[in-house]
């Protein structure tokens, strides 16, 4: 079986993150992570973040340039919180079945992040 490495950073969120963006449990970073790594190797970029539970695993970029950029923050934040109101197993069969059913950009969890950006959802 893969493991997945833990966070290696804890993370503080900052007083102007919005409401429904903010976790119910902590949050960390894992950096230099296999799977970010993997996943931007698929999608051909350097910089990939992916979200597995409450860490976000990075590839390509340390966690403080990640945690300034404020809308890839918002953007990972929205996926948190899509776990905590789906559950871990059945977001990422879910996440996975809309990718299946309509792409990467139209995947309604994408959608939904991409929102978070820059305002409410
Ligand atoms: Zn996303």
């Amino acid at each position: 079986m893969f493991r997945l490495n833990p966070a290696n950073v804890q993370v503080n969120i900052p007083d102007d993150i919005p409401g429904f963006l903010k976790p119910r449990k902590p949050i960390g970073i894992r950096e230099h992570s296999w799977l970010a790594r993997m996943a931007a190797a698929k999608l051909g970029t350097e910089r990939v973040a992916i979200v597995i539970g409450h860490t976000i695993h990075l590839s390509g970029i340390s966690s403080d340039d990640f945690l300034q950029n404020k809308a890839w923050f918002r953007h990972e934040l929205c996926h948190v919180k899509q776990y905590e109101a789906n559950g871990l197993v059945p977001f990422i069969v879910r996440y996975l079945w809309e990718s299946l059913r309509n792409g990467y950009w139209q995947n309604r969890f994408e959608v939904e992040a991409r929102k978070a950006e820059t305002g409410e959802v």
